[in-house]
């Protein structure tokens, strides 16, 4: 049979209107909406200052400074915000500072967070701007590296702040940008706000980046509600007068004890945890003893504990306790227990987040460039700032074209250096559009 013996008009006419539906709903599907007009000016504006801000974060890469201590990256943070006109406030929470900048247009605060330390890492890249600084830890020199992104992160503030007070008579409300410090240690944040970061100026929404070392640059994780864990630790100290190896009836056996309190630990969680409720303990440090014969004066333990929510980690911490306590008392051993809550759990706002995709899909080219990712149990102290208003934090691809992934925290790590001019279109388009949202339209507080 051909094919010419079946043509009709009508059909070649059904053919291609579903021709068009097929080609035009993914378009559609993903997020291809009409891009406000600002978005060219965002473009033209990130365009010309790409390769500066490409610059400025090579030179910070390349000295990379420890928590608390990063006093030339926050001069250079002050003197560029500095020089864009912005009212800038240094020394907060240690060396955290801050960039007001004051829009054209009625709107909101709102707020871009950044941190600036490094890692005690020695840099084992062939860039030509690899970080060759030392630093002492513990009485050992060791090498500094920005190996968690965090130079790219200072930069994108720093984009991000040059382009929206290029056009500040289009921006509403007032952007904060907060360069913070000691992220690693996971209390810079928390400085920030008890040292009066929002005194003058208090943000209804606040947002950041993470570099993610499993994307290409273009693409963006993004986690709705709990993305990270809180991250809890607890010091145990088990005691015991210490005896013969051969006598083990005339003394408590700290090492024997301390086995046990690590197998009811992962045995509690097991039986007593919600299969919900992500739950990890990890004794990770068990120290005792100097000799084969010799029963020793006290085991040393120390944990770290990972959950989600201010009650389950209380919970846990009620748990932990008592398993010790029963463990530690039926076998007579005294014992001490320093238990800390430590960083608490990222939280991105679900409604904040929604508000602010269909933004990042317009601007990464579509809903296939952002991928909604698993939550993890490691922490981000971003979420301090997450805890008093909504936030969220986005996870940026950074992986060079020439890898299928890089890690962070590695010696190794590279970025994709791409990466940081959608960074800056992205956040500034964030920025721009939930300002832009009336009032009723934005998120107003917790609904937890
Ligand atoms: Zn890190
Ligand atoms: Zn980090």
């Amino acid at each position: 049979m051909k094919i010419s013996a079946r043509f009709c008009p009508g059909k070649l006419l059904l053919l291609l209107l579903l021709f068009s539906l097929l080609t035009t709903a993914p378009l559609l599907a993903s997020g291809q909406a009409k891009q406000p007009l600002y978005y060219q000016k965002i473009s033209e504006l990130t365009a010309a200052i790409e390769a500066e801000i490409i610059a400025i974060r090579r030179d910070i890469h390349a000295h990379p400074e420890l928590a608390f201590q990063e006093h030339r990256t926050a001069a250079l943070v002050a003197d560029y915000f500095q020089k864009l006109g912005l009212e800038v406030r240094t020394g907060i929470g240690g060396t955290g500072v801050l960039g007001v900048l004051k829009g054209g247009l009625p709107g909101p605060v709102l707020a871009m967070r950044g941190d600036m330390d490094a890692l005690a890492i020695t840099e084992e890249t062939d860039l030509p701007f690899a970080s060759r600084e030392k630093v002492l830890v513990g009485g050992r020199e060791t090498g500094l590296m920005h190996a968690c992104g965090h130079d790219i992160h200072t930069a994108l503030l720093l984009g991000v702040a040059a382009v929206l007070s290029r056009m500040k008579s289009q921006v509403p409300g007032t952007i904060l940008f907060v360069a913070q410090p000691a992220e690693e240690w996971g209390d810079g944040a928390q400085k920030m706000l008890q040292d009066g970061v929002f005194r003058d100026y208090k943000p209804e929404a606040i947002f950041a980046f993470h570099v993610d070392d499993t994307l290409k640059a273009g693409y963006a994780h993004y986690v709705p509600g709990y993305a990270g864990a809180n991250c809890d630790t607890f010091f145990l100290s088990i005691k015991s007068e210490g005896g013969h190896g051969a006598d083990p009836d005339q003394c408590v056996d700290p090492i024997v004890v301390g086995s046990h309190v690590v197998l009811a630990l992962q045995a509690m969680i097991s039986r007593e945890i919600d299969v919900h409720d992500h739950t990890v303990i990890t004794v990770g440090y068990f120290h005792a003893g100097t000799a084969t014969n010799i029963i020793p004066e006290k085991a040393e333990l120390r944990a770290t504990v990972r959950s989600y929510g201010d009650e389950q980690r209380t919970r846990l911490k009620e748990k932990i306790t008592r398993t010790i306590a029963g463990i530690c008392q039926s076998h007579g051993a005294p014992y001490e227990l320093d238990y800390q809550f430590g960083t608490p759990a990222l939280y991105n706002h679900p409604e904040l987040l929604a508000a602010i995709l269909p933004t990042a899909a317009l601007v990464l080219g579509g809903k296939d460039r952002l991928i909604e990712d698993r939550p993890e149990m490691g922490g981000e102290d971003f979420s301090y700032f997450a805890r008093e208003i909504p936030g969220v934090m986005l996870s940026l691809g950074v992986v060079p074209p020439h890898l299928e992934k890089t890690a962070v925290h590695s010696p190794t790590f590279i970025a994709d250096e791409k990466a940081i001019g959608i960074g800056i279109r992205l956040m500034s388009a964030i920025l721009m559009d939930y300002a832009r949202k009336p009032s009723g339209q934005r998120v107003s507080g917790f609904k937890k």
